[in-house]
């Protein structure tokens, strides 16, 4: 069991920068949440309060029920994996793998039997006599995870794992990391800056801006129904276009162009009548056939689709991935239409939902 509690969490650093802002989380046993913002927005620093490797300057953690705030790191029975590895060079994967278990003074058959099971669901078995040096980036994380689960710790932490690795062995080692959740059913905190890692690994994701949390959901929560501007744009790929439009006469009129909206989308929007908004579309939300008409400037072939990026109406950026295998050429206009489309408050950037105001 490890149930954790983040309790209107507040981070000051010395030099008064606030780094995190009224942090509340209540993650579930076996739970992985991942932490996904833009560099800087406080991820490292809540995933390190958790650790205890940062004091919290106001507000407070609990583990399964008991108030750890003050606990020092080694007595908060959580691991944490690090994007270096911090690898013990000089030792051996076997060494490394045994040594916090060696610190503790465990018996050392206790100990082989931990490394042997650790090897065996990392799939190191073969690689325990190796030096780091030895190994490669992906063995060399998962060294460091192995590390970890000797330890049987309560809850794994894990700050951007990835990282270091190239993009291939970032699937892979991703897929290793979903495996691993599911067999030791733990509870784990992960950072990432990388939505796609959010997307792929989170039970719930967790997106932070500039020390405040954005949205708490699925990821499909976050995909479908972004609570704002800032999810919405940095939850998928290529990101969401945005357009200025003003809801008229039943329609959005922007700038040299206009979108047709059904009654649920008219009845969502009827505050707003006049009034200027954002409407949100995802590229894979755009289809061919139409009245929208984009003229294009780039044909990116992705293989099962194409991305076409163009101007709609007066100079309008939009991106648009097609289906299939397009060959569209610098100045081709094409129709197209929305299939789903978002509607953003321009001054709060709040989403606008059915029934809320
Ligand atoms: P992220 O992990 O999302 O990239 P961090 O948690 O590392 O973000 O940093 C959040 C903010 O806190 C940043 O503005 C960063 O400059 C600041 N910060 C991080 N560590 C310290 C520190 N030790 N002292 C002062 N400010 C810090």
């Amino acid at each position: 069991m490890a149930q954790l509690n983040l309790q209107h969490i507040d981070k000051i650093y010395d030099n008064n920068v606030q780094a995190v802002f009224d942090f509340n989380l209540d993650v579930k046993d076996g739970e992985l949440i991942v932490l996904v913002g833009p560099s800087g927005c406080g991820k490292s620093t809540t995933l390190r309060m958790v650790a205890g490797l940062e004091d919290i300057s106001r507000g407070k953690l609990l583990l399964d029920g008991k108030d750890i705030t003050q606990t020092p790191p080694k007595d908060r029975d959580m691991a944490m994996v690090f994007q270096n590895y911090a690898l013990y060079g000089h030792m051996t994967i076997y060494e490394n793998m045994a040594f916090s278990l060696t610190m503790r003074k465990e018996d050392p058959n206790v100990i082989h039997k931990k490394v042997l099971a650790a090897a065996e669901i990392l799939g190191l078995t073969s690689q325990l006599n190796k030096k780091p040096s030895q190994l490669s980036g992906g063995q060399r994380q998962r060294v460091a995870m192995g590390r970890s689960i000797v330890r049987n710790p309560k809850v794994f932490l894990f700050d951007e794992p990835l990282s270091n690795l190239d993009a291939k062995l970032r699937g892979a080692t991703r897929r290793e990391i979903l495996l691993l959740h599911k067999r030791l059913g733990a509870t784990m905190l992960y950072v990432t800056h990388d939505q796609t890692e959010a997307l792929t690994l989170a039970d719930r994701i967790v997106c932070m801006s500039m020390g405040h949390v954005q949205q708490v959901g699925t990821p499909l929560e976050l995909y479908d129904t972004p609570n704002n501007i800032f999810v919405a744009s940095f939850i998928g790929l290529p990101p969401m276009n945005l357009f200025d439009v003003t809801f008229r006469e039943g329609k959005l009129q922007g700038k040299g162009f206009e979108v047709e909206l059904t009654d649920a989308e008219k009845a969502t929007l009827s505050g707003y009548n006049g009034k200027e908004i954002k409407l949100g579309v995802r590229p894979e939300d755009i289809v061919e056939g139409g009245s929208l008409k984009v003229k294009v400037f780039s044909n990116e072939n992705l293989g099962m689709n194409t991305l076409v990026h163009g101007h709609m109406g007066d100079n309008n950026r939009i991106s648009a991935k097609l289906r299939g295998w397009t060959k569209y050429k610098n100045g081709d206009v094409i129709q197209v239409s929305f299939q789903k489309k978002h509607f953003f408050d321009k001054d709060t950037t709040n989403a606008i939902r059915k029934g809320e105001k």
